[in-house]
């Protein structure tokens, strides 16, 4: 065996700038307590250019030995990414539906890197068949736990301490003993400020994750076609970018992954004055022969700007992104069949969360 086969890695997926600060802590504490445990371990960004923009998806990493020495673990670990995690923790369940995080990669399955009998922890409030209904399926067994509570809020200028770090230690600590065990964790735990409260948290965390095997074949179908680079030979001469179409959009580069919630449209009582057209940044728009305005979800991040600048009351309104599998686009579903579509928009804006760090609040 060698060091490849020693060291365990736990793969963690955030929203960058909301949940950086969360992500690095959770990290650290996994880190900390691998050492408590005796063993060499260490945790790293995804990025060295830190593209972590605004819900943007983003991954740290923290890499454990089991009898590796800590310069074998820091020359193996000197990589962009690991090739496979032991471990997936993802922080807001709207990200079960793919990451693009960075580089061109394409949308990727949440579950892209998890090794074979591998574990997933996701913070939400679902349960976990409501969630297997965003998760690609595998080939093989693994395990998914819940640990219930909202999405938290901590990133590059505040730190919301509500105790997510400590929920999702926990969580791990139940489902994955071998990468950190409650002793341990405990012990860590201790050494911080206001530990009771702290360690009582890591241990209701432990006793009520709630967690089963997903069997093989379990959840859904997602195509994923990493996008193929030109080689130098097929490259033309000079710098050359060819521009998408008119009327087109960049097939391989869908920032759509960044949202955490979506503008919903009432075309009933839209009066078509376009202003959703205009302000949108990100060109997610389409004009309608009968002069409505279509989104193409895949493209939409989520800025919330449509829903501010649309001058009808309850015309645009965001809801949160877990509310939907699929993105059809809303139009499209209108014309299909306008009541169905209705009652539709109705169930959705009616389980509507309301979220710390909703930038469009809608009307
Ligand atoms: S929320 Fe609205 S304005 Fe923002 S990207 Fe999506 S469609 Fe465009
Ligand atoms: S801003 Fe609102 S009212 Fe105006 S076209 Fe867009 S959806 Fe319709």
């Amino acid at each position: 065996m060698g060091v490849k086969d020693e060291v365990k890695y736990v793969e963690i997926v955030y929203r960058g700038i909301f949940q950086k600060r969360l992500a690095k802590y959770i990290a650290e504490g996994i880190v900390y307590t691998a050492r408590e445990m005796g063993r060499p371990a260490l945790s790293f960004g995804r990025y060295g250019d830190s593209p972590e923009r605004n819900g943007v998806p983003a991954k740290y990493y923290v890499g454990i030995g089991d009898n590796v020495n800590e310069e074998d673990l820091i020359g193996y670990s000197t990589r962009v990414e690991p090739d496979l995690v032991d471990a997936i923790i993802v922080l807001d369940d709207t990200l079960l539906k793919g990451v693009e995080s960075w580089a061109w990669q394409g949308v990727q399955p949440i579950n892209l890197k998890l090794k074979s009998n591998g574990t997933m922890l996701v913070t939400s409030t679902k349960r976990i068949n409501e969630l297997l209904k965003m998760i690609p399926k595998k080939d093989f067994n693994w395990t998914l736990g819940v640990v219930n509570t909202q999405p938290s809020f901590s990133g590059l200028w505040a730190f919301k301490d509500d105790l997510t770090m400590e929920k999702v230690w926990g969580g791990l600590a139940k489902l994955r003993p071998d990468i950190i065990d409650l002793d341990h964790l405990i012990k860590y735990v201790s050494k911080k400020q206001d530990a009771d409260k702290r360690i009582s948290t890591v241990k209701e965390a432990y006793s009520s994750v709630d967690y089963r095997t997903v069997m093989k074949g379990e959840g859904i179908d997602f195509v994923y076609n990493p996008p193929r680079l030109l080689t130098w030979q097929e490259m033309l001469e000079g710098t050359v970018i060819p521009a998408v179409p008119r009327g087109k959009r960049n097939e391989l580069f869908k920032r759509g992954t960044t949202k955490f919630e979506r503008p919903t449209v009432d075309f009933d009582i839209c009066i078509k004055c376009k202003l959703c057209w205009i302000y949108c940044p990100d060109e997610c728009f389409d004009e309608t022969p009968d002069g409505y305005y279509d989104i193409a979800y895949d493209y939409c991040v989520g800025c919330g700007i449509c829903a501010d600048v649309c001058p009808v009351k309850d015309c645009i309104v965001m809801v949160d992104e877990s509310m939907f599998t699929d993105y059809r686009r809303p139009y499209e579903m209108w014309k299909e069949n306008k009541i169905k579509y209705k009652e539709w928009l109705k169930s959705v804006r009616q389980a509507r969360k309301e979220r710390v760090y909703v930038p469009g609040l809608g009307r």
